[in-house]
């Protein structure tokens, strides 16, 4: 994480405000020198670069102006100091500052570790953005990924650490990076230096707080729609701190329900699976065939109706006709679909005995970018014998 602070000074008033997230960046003066100093109330390591991005009659210390680890709860620590040249012309600066959880210096992300989905144990959701996602997974944000979820979706630990930053107190979100500031969000830093990101949390939703231990799979909040964010989702990254200040993502994988390791994939769904908890039915709607339907019949009660249903497993429609008459119909299904296939080719006649339930086809979506939406027609004629 980072903030870009910019500081405008142009004679001698000295005004810093920050939020409570960041570190305090403040001035003493001395003669015709200012000294700087910082205060951080982080419960972990921290890594501060200042630049200077104008400097109008003074001279700096050192370049950048500042680069370097302030340790956790470090209070007054010594950043550098601008020396006033000449006392009869005036004097300006401008600094920027960014800072990062972590330590440059000796993060190194262990490879081998293999992370929890975000969410609960047997709960599944649909990656919409993953790596090199076009929308906005690019720079920083490279190995990010996002799931679609309701707001208020319980968020889990994908790894154990030390709760670095937690922000919550937006309501605002929308689909323009302008909104990026206002996503909440908590930061996890793990063992290896590297840390967990989790973003768009709804306004309140966090349950843990700074400078907790929390362990892998444990409710650390909700999710939410805050901050630059196109619809709700999870934005979930693992991220190493940099010595210019920022984070950036790297790959990782995750822990599959059956215990493989694996790769993140866009479009994909995905179940929360927490090793030692009890174990819950699979069901993917791309595995679905219609060799899973052959002879389906399901017994209804009468209605006196005529119409067709579906069920909807991820991306997959099932189709079927339901007759609650005590009449046998012969029905033709007929379809308009939109970057949609029909797994068995429509139309299709069939007849339907009274009082049941009969399955006609899976529609899949073709290409995964763009929307996809399906219509489905009946006509039917009643058999007499
Ligand atoms: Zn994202």
């Amino acid at each position: 994480m980072h903030r870009i602070i910019i500081i405008f000074l142009s004679v001698s008033n000295i005004l810093f405000l920050f939020a409570q997230t960041e570190p305090r960046i403040y001035t003493q003066q001395q003669e015709n020198a200012y000294i700087f100093y910082v205060d951080s109330d982080f419960p972990t390591e921290i890594w501060l670069y200042i630049t200077a991005k104008k400097l109008i009659n003074f001279q700096a210390s050192s370049m950048p102006l500042y680069e370097g680890l302030i340790q956790k709860n470090e209070i007054k620590k010594y950043l550098f100091q601008l020396k006033r040249q000449d006392n009869t012309k005036s004097a300006s600066y401008q600094i920027s500052s960014m800072f990062t959880i972590g330590n440059p210096l000796t993060a190194h992300h262990d490879n081998t570790y293999t992370y929890y989905f975000p969410f609960e144990h047997g709960t599944k959701f649909k990656l919409v953005q993953g790596y090199h996602g076009t929308f906005s997974h690019t720079g920083k944000n490279e190995y990010a990924v996002d799931f679609a979820m309701p707001e208020g979706t319980p968020i889990c630990a994908a790894r154990a650490g030390i709760v670095a930053m937690v922000k919550e107190n937006s309501h605002i979100g929308g689909s323009s990076p302008s909104y990026a500031e206002q996503a909440n969000y908590i930061h996890i830093l793990h063992a290896d230096g590297s840390s967990g990101n989790y973003v768009h949390l709804q306004y309140q939703g966090a349950v843990v707080q700074i400078n907790d231990h929390v362990v892998s799979g444990q409710l650390i909040g909700y999710s939410g729609n805050t901050g630059f964010s196109s619809g709700p989702h999870l934005h979930f990254s693992v991220s190493l701190p940099k010595k210019n200040g920022s984070l950036q993502s790297i790959p990782f994988f995750f822990l599959r329900y059956d215990g493989q390791r694996i790769s993140p994939e866009e479009n994909k769904y995905y179940y929360g699976f927490q090793q030692g908890k009890k174990p819950f039915p699979v069901l993917y709607g791309s595995d679905l065939s219609i060799e899973n339907f052959k002879d389906y019949r399901e017994l209804i009660v009468e209605d006196g109706s005529i119409h067709v249903t579906t069920e909807q497993i991820d991306d997959t429609t099932i189709v079927y006709i339901h007759n609650g008459t005590k009449k046998t119909y012969s029905c033709t299904v007929f379809s308009k679909l939109s970057n949609m296939y029909s797994a068995v080719f429509l139309p299709v006649v069939h007849t339907v005995p009274p009082l049941s339930k009969i399955f006609i086809t899976l529609l899949h979506p073709n290409q995964k970018k763009t929307p996809s939406s399906y219509r489905i027609y009946l006509s039917y004629k009643e058999i007499r014998s």
